[in-house]
């Protein structure tokens, strides 16, 4: 038997999009089991929506050896299983249960699709244009949706959550390409290479975002750890530092840096244990939290010692917000205490010369005499 030229390549285009589905596949299969949760859920999902696209691709590979209508009933249940299957993927990490009404409209809709365009196809021959146009607006009435999922969580989405409704809309593109190269030639080959066009940005631009979905909130969650201390979910030394040298980086720099410790804290550890101890820190940070605007910085650099840089440098109202701190931990920061747990203070306004090392020594000694000043006390230096 010899094929065509033309006939070979599509042929060939759609083995290289059945290799694609498997690498998706193998991507999630590898991905999921180091999930949990819907997140587990969601890369299930779009396992089972590469596996269907690849076997859609493979029942159009070898379309030429069976009956055609097999073909139309196999590929139209499939390709719309697989819409379904982004839908759910994306609602699954999205943390949205697929509600049993979901599930039931999803199979009744497939069926129903599938049934449709068979018998179009068995009763009505020639009515090719009428079959695609039909499944245009059935995709697109499943593809809509996914996007809508991810537009509206739109404030919260990361980079690969951009990528994900990105390709929501690709795929509703993509979608409408057979429709407009059918509408416009008529000829069944512009409209076969169309369905090829359409199968390879779907199956690529999706294989894509789901890398960049899954992968980019690895990498954000790893970053958020490293960036964070584990009890107190303040900032850690390492960020802070980096933070405050950008910040003395640019020549126009103002504000204060200020070192917070706890008094006589070893004490507290002492006498109550050390879940007590943890506990007054959590109850310290979130106090000093509050007080932070939104320009300003907070960490906690090591033990019971803490440091904010704050972005206002006018003098009086910096000892007002740092007195204030201190009367908000005197007054709050013991409820499992029978006494009341105080801070010492020590801070330095940062000027032209200011390295990260020369202001933190500023602050540093401030706090040394704070503390030789009795604790529970403010020293500028
Ligand atoms: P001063 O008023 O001079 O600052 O006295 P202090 O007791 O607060 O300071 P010192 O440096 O002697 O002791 C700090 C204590 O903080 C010692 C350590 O056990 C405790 N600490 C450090 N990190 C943690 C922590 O993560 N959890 C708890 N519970 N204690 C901690
Ligand atoms: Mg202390
Ligand atoms: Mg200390």
């Amino acid at each position: 038997m010899i094929y065509s030229a033309s006939d070979l390549i599509i042929f060939a285009s759609v083995l290289n999009n059945i290799l694609c589905s498997v690498v998706g596949c193998l991507f999630l299969l590898q991905i999921r089991s180091g999930l949990s949760g819907y997140q587990r859920l969601s890369a299930s999902y779009f396992f089972l929506f590469f596996l269907l696209l690849g076997s859609a691709f493979f029942a159009m590979a070898i379309r030429s050896w069976v009956p055609l209508g097999y073909s139309v009933l196999i590929n139209n249940a499939l390709y719309m299983s697989v819409a379904y299957l982004l839908l759910f993927g994306t609602l699954s990490w999205y943390k949205k249960p697929i509600k049993s009404w979901l599930w039931k409209l999803a199979v009744i809709h497939v069926l129903a699709y599938t049934a449709v365009q068979y018998v179009v196809y068995y009763y009505w021959p020639g009515t090719l244009q009428l079959r695609v146009q039909l499944a245009f607006l059935n995709f697109i009435m499943v593809y809509l949706p996914a996007y809508w999922v991810c537009y509206r969580h739109r404030h919260q989405n990361g980079r690969g959550e951009r990528m994900l409704a990105l390709s929501a809309v690709v795929c509703m593109i993509a979608a409408s390409f057979p429709t407009i190269a059918l509408i416009m030639t008529n000829s069944p080959d512009y409209y076969r290479v169309a369905v090829v066009v359409t199968q390879n940005i779907v199956c690529f631009f999706l294989l894509g975002s789901l890398l960049s979905l899954f992968l980019f909130n690895q990498i954000d969650w790893h970053y958020e750890r490293s960036i964070r201390d584990e009890l107190t979910g303040l900032y850690n030394r390492r960020y802070i530092n980096e933070r405050i040298t950008q910040s003395l980086s640019n020549s126009s720099s103002r504000g204060v840096i200020a070192v917070v410790d706890i008094d006589h804290f070893k004490k507290v550890n002492d006498s109550f244990g050390h879940d007590v101890g943890d506990n007054t820190l959590i109850a310290v940070s979130n106090i000093l939290k509050s007080f932070m605007g939104q320009q300003d910085l907070i960490g906690r650099y090591g033990g019971e010692e803490f440091v904010l840089f704050l972005s206002q440098s006018d003098s009086e109202s910096v000892k007002t917000l740092l007195k204030e701190m201190c009367r908000a931990v005197e007054t709050k920061a013991s409820i499992m205490l029978p006494n009341p747990v105080t801070i010492s203070v020590g801070y330095s306004e940062v000027s032209d010369e200011d390295t990260l090392h020369s202001l933190f020594s500023k602050a540093d000694s401030a706090l040394y005499m704070a503390k030789r000043n009795g604790r529970n006390c403010i020293i500028k230096k």
